[in-house]
């Protein structure tokens, strides 16, 4: 694609690299082929070649958008099927963040809609916020028909109860060995180790059977990744900018040998650090070596650790279980056949659900703001699960979790927890009917 930047506005790093992104896609289209909401709506804006194009316009001419461009913008999930499928390697990803980071500098939203995604902004990525809103919307659910509709679907999809914890707040969990064979940082997420908290136990648990020590340094919560995606970049930054120099004094003090991601929309950020501060002097090797270190609970699993599984078929019956393939895994880590072939170990039946490579509608806070596309990906998901007729689905990605269990009663759980069970750990409570 041709582009026409001046040389000062390639002064700027987001312009530079933009640029070079652009140029590499030739409009072959081949993406549309595999955008969830082309495939929906059937808009060539809906689409990831359309969404260059809008995208190319706002920065390359340093302009605002209008709201037709706001509107096909804030229509991507980004899943980023479309990187998968381009044979070009254009970076989708750099590019939409970027172009979100100028709509939101250089556009005004309604009031209505600044108020939302303030609201999320601030509530979801702060774990302590998030239970207080959580436990007062209980009060106000039967009166939810009163307020505008995006307020009362998110209200419908606020937790009831939150589960019980069985592990205590630690900084370290120490190795079930005297001598620790590694020592890794676990991100506990946001709203996870609220609604879910049991996948960060198992996740604690099963390492630390195996022999690894497992560090949750005080004060990082969220990952930085929700404000990003709402193209709140200040917000954004702090977050990362904390955690890096958190998990680096960590890292040079006491060492570290991974950083556990267990939810993967997080992990796709945390690997993309390194990229986000490339032109910042006092971070780019801090934030390189954290995107270095940062691991998918079954990518560190599958490279460095011999599972110790329990066969036993008295006490494990055996499963028919679906795998639904978060796009943040597949498509922005490029972890699919790993987190399988993990569960395949346990001597279960994994099956992949039809179109698979398709969003089931939650990407983050997609499905509290574009709930009319969000419940139309969800419906087509549930569909294609329900011709595998599994006893369970497994995933691992706390935002498909949430979403998928809004639309069907068959349990779901995370990866992580069928790995620990499965090695001598808790069976799931979502499973005790099974
Ligand atoms: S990120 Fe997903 S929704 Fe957005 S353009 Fe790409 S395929 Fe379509
Ligand atoms: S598949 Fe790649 S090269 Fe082709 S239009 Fe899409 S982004 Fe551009």
């Amino acid at each position: 694609m041709e582009t026409h930047f001046s040389k000062e506005q390639l002064k700027n790093k987001d312009n530079k690299s933009s640029e070079k992104i652009l140029r590499k896609c030739v409009h072959c289209g081949f993406c549309n082929a595999t955008c969830p909401t082309y495939q929906l709506l059937g808009d060539e804006l809906d689409g990831p070649r359309g969404r260059i194009y809008l995208i190319k316009d706002m920065i390359e001419n340093n302009k605002p958008p209008n709201e037709k461009i706001v509107k096909h913008i804030d229509r991507c999930l980004s899943c980023y099927s479309c990187m998968t499928t381009c044979p070009s390697g254009v970076n989708y990803m750099h590019l939409i963040d970027h172009g979100r980071n100028h709509i939101e500098k250089t556009y005004k939203r309604s009031f209505g809609d600044r108020f939302i995604r303030n609201f999320l902004s601030r509530t979801l990525s702060n774990p302590t916020n998030f239970r207080i809103i959580a436990i007062l919307t209980q009060f106000i659910k039967p009166l939810r028909f009163l307020f505008p509709k995006k307020m009362r679907e998110m209200i419908k999809l606020m937790p009831r109860k939150f589960p019980k914890k069985t592990l205590p707040n630690m900084q370290v969990y120490r190795a079930l060995k005297k001598k620790p064979v590694a020592r890794v940082a676990l991100l506990t997420g946001c709203v996870q180790k609220v609604i879910s908290p049991q996948i960060n136990e198992a996740t604690i648990r099963l390492l630390n059977r195996h022999g690894i020590e497992v560090v949750v340094p005080k004060g990082i919560d969220c990952c930085g990744s929700l404000n990003h995606h709402l193209g709140k970049s200040d917000l954004a930054h702090q977050s990362f900018k904390k955690n890096i120099s958190i998990w680096y004094e960590e890292y040079l003090k006491n060492g570290l040998d991974a950083i556990i991601s267990n939810t993967s929309g997080c992990g796709t950020t945390l690997k993309d650090y390194g990229f986000i501060f490339r032109a910042d002097q006092d971070f780019k090797k801090k934030a390189k070596k954290i995107s270095e270190l940062t691991k998918d609970i079954t990518e560190y699993l599958d490279e460095n650790v011999k599972l110790n599984f329990i066969k036993d078929k008295n006490y494990y019956k055996e499963y028919k279980i679906a795998y639904h393939s978060a796009c943040s895994m597949q498509h922005g880590q490029k972890l699919h056949q790993v987190p399988i072939n993990l569960i395949k170990k346990t001597g279960n039946k994994v099956f992949n659900i039809a179109d698979g490579h398709l969003c089931c509608g939650s990407a983050g806070t997609y499905n509290l703001l574009q709930n009319d596309i969000a419940k139309q990906l969800l419906k087509n998901k549930i569909s294609n699960i329900k011709k595998i007729n599994p006893q369970f689905i497994a995933t691992g990605n706390i935002g498909c979790i949430t979403q998928i269990a809004n639309g069907t009663k068959i349990p779901i759980l995370h990866t992580v927890e069928i790995i620990d069970w499965y090695t001598g750990g808790l069976k799931p409570e979502v499973l005790s009917k099974l």
